[in-house]
């Protein structure tokens, strides 16, 4: 009747509005994992779907004993539903997918087989995405291009989100805002192996898409934020500092140069545009070697109170 106490499997689906895909996504699923016979749980996570979908959810669960259904009280997006996902998940291996039949549980098998090779991360490379060129696949295509160029983890494919995890390594992630386009390069800090796999990809046969072009310029802001945090968010004021000490230094010299003129030289300086830029860089300065001390000061009061380390661990043995 009720799940299995120790799922082995955490299959985690974010549902926004996807009831005509419901029934098929929960039947292929199903599928492909009760023949593995290994002990598994489907969580679905619905996100405050106005479209039916949530009775029809309720009247599924009644015969599926693996199915865990959570219902967020609103909208929350998808990193957020995703987060839900591993929050109440269960088992070692955690796999996420969409609720829109775009990715394939027919994949997960050998996925998980390379995970098992001794990865903690295995992620899709839709290989030949079926999605519209102009609106997802080129933002896309540019996403990826710059995404490996900016962190250094190399992945043909950040956003496909047929990915199999490690479960420690699931629940590292803190996925703030829209950061779940971002997974790699977050399990890339907390230390993950990571690698990808081929997987097949379908159209959207039914049901909208949730996002339009306008994500692209989003992305680009997170990835200003993972920049950040890949190199300076234990050490902010190493990066403010550094560059607040520069702007100061360089608006010093400016002003003894200049008060040089003044008072050897015997020149009027009142008017010199140099004059200007000297002491805009020294408050500069100062103000970002403020922003670096508060940082710091943040940090701190990060790491402590919420129990977090500034290290992961993979294995002890003792
Ligand atoms: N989704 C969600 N909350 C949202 C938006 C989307 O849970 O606010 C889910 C959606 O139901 C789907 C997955 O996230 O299962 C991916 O969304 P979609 O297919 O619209 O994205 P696309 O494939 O167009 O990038
Ligand atoms: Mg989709």
């Amino acid at each position: 009747m009720s799940a299995p106490l120790s799922p082995e499997i955490s299959i985690i689906v974010p549902i926004y509005n996807e009831a005509p895909n419901l029934q098929l996504l929960i039947e292929s699923i199903l599928d492909v994992m009760r023949p593995m016979g290994r002990p598994f749980e489907l969580i679905l996570v619905d996100d405050g779907s106005t479209d039916g979908g949530q009775q029809m959810l309720r009247a599924m669960k009644t015969d599926i004993s693996e199915l865990r259904v959570i219902f967020l009280r609103r909208n929350f997006g998808q990193s957020a539903a995703i987060t839900a996902g591993f929050d109440y998940a269960r088992g070692e291996l955690i796999i996420t997918m969409d609720g829109d039949l775009q990715n394939d549980p027919r994949n997960i098998p050998q996925m998980i087989a390379k995970l098992e090779e001794g990865y903690d991360l295995v992620s899709g490379w839709r290989h030949k995405r079926q999605d519209p060129f102009f609106s997802k696949r080129f933002p896309s295509m540019l996403a990826n291009w710059l995404i490996g160029k900016v962190t250094g983890v190399k992945l043909h494919d950040y956003g496909c989100s047929l990915k199999v995890y490690r479960s420690d390594v699931a629940k590292g992630l803190l996925l703030y805002g829209e950061l779940h386009r971002f997974i790699p390069v977050l399990a890339n800090l907390y230390g993950a192996r990571i690698t990808e796999v081929v997987v097949t990809h379908h159209p959207r046969r039914m049901g909208k898409s949730k996002y339009g072009i306008s994500r692209a310029y989003r992305v680009l802001i997170d990835l200003l934020l993972m920049l950040f945090f890949q190199n300076f968010s234990t050490r902010p004021l190493q990066f403010f500092g550094l560059n607040g000490g520069l702007l100061f230094g360089i608006g010093l010299v400016i002003e003894i140069y200049l008060t040089w003129l003044k008072l050897w030289g015997g020149k009027d300086i009142g008017g010199r545009p140099l004059l200007l830029l000297g002491a805009i860089l020294i408050i500069t300065g100062i103000v970002l070697g403020g922003l670096g001390l508060l940082g710091e000061l943040v940090v701190r009061t990060y790491y402590e109170s919420s129990g977090k380390r500034v290290y992961t661990v993979r294995e002890v043995l003792e």
